[in-house]
C-alpha cells in the first residue's frame, strides 16, 4: 500500500482541483506531464529520493550546476546531494521560478496582514501531501520547491516581484524522473498577489505511458 495520497497509473491523467494537493511515486525513467488546462496556474513541486527522503530537490544545487535561474528544457534539476533528479523535456510556458520558496501562513501574514491568517497556502498543502510517509514540514524546506509556471521578475534596480503568470490554456511541462521519487505538489491557492492572476484553476497530472 502506497503512503502517497494518489497512485498515478501511466497513461491515466488525473485532475488536481484548484488549491488541491497530491503526492505520488514515480520510477526512474518515467515521464511526468503537468498541464494547465485553463492556463495561468502555478504548481509548487517538491520531490524526495524514495530510498532516502533526506535527499530532496534543491533549487540552489540546480542553479549552481545549470548556471541559470530560469530552468526550462533541456535542463536537469539536482538534489541537495547534487544528484540528477529530473530532466525537463518539454516546457511550453517557458516561465518557472527557480529561487525556491512557497506561500505559507506566516509569509502571507507578514506580507498581507491579518487576511493571511487561516488561508490556504502551499506549505500546508505540501505538508498534507507527505503526511502518509510520516513526514512533516521539517522534512522539506524552501530550497526544495520548484515553482512551475510561476513568473517572478528580478529587475535591474533590485526589485523582486511575483508577476502575472504566462501559461496559456493547454500549456504543459514534461519532466523525466532520473531516480525513484516521492513527488508532492500544491496547486497554489494564493489570491493575494498576481501569482495565479487572481483566479484558482485546475491542473492535470499524468505519468506518460
Ligand atoms: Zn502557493
Amino acid at each position: 500500500m502506497s503512503k502517497a495520497t494518489a497512485t498515478l497509473k501511466p497513461g491515466e491523467p488525473v485532475t488536481l482541483p484548484p488549491a488541491g494537493n497530491i503526492s505520488f511515486e514515480i520510477e526512474a525513467g518515467q515521464r511526468f506531464k503537468m498541464t494547465q488546462p485553463e492556463g495561468e496556474q502555478v504548481a509548487d513541486l517538491i520531490s524526495f529520493n524514495r530510498d532516502d527522503p533526506r535527499e530532496l530537490l534543491s533549487m540552489h544545487g540546480s542553479r549552481a550546476v545549470n548556471l541559470s535561474w530560469k530552468f526550462t528544457k533541456p535542463m536537469t534539476l539536482y538534489s541537495n546531494r547534487t544528484q540528477p533528479m529530473w530532466t525537463i523535456e518539454e516546457d511550453l510556458t517557458g516561465e518557472n521560478y527557480c529561487g525556491g520558496g512557497y506561500c505559507s501562513e506566516h509569509l502571507n501574514t507578514m506580507r498581507y496582514g491579518d487576511k493571511g491568517k487561516g488561508q490556504p497556502n502551499c506549505q500546508e498543502n505540501l505538508e498534507k501531501a507527505i503526511r502518509g510517509y510520516g513526514m512533516d514540514r521539517w522534512n522539506f524546506n524552501i530550497d526544495a520547491c520548484f515553482n512551475v509556471f510561476m513568473t517572478v521578475a528580478y529587475d535591474a534596480d533590485g526589485k523582486w516581484e511575483i508577476r502575472l503568470p504566462k501559461g496559456k490554456p493547454g500549456d504543459y511541462m514534461i519532466m523525466k524522473a532520473l531516480m525513484p521519487q516521492i513527488v508532492a505538489i500544491s496547486n497554489c491557492p494564493i489570491l493575494f498577489n498576481a501569482c495565479n492572476n487572481f483566479r484558482l484553476k485546475p491542473l492535470t497530472l499524468e505519468i506518460l505511458k
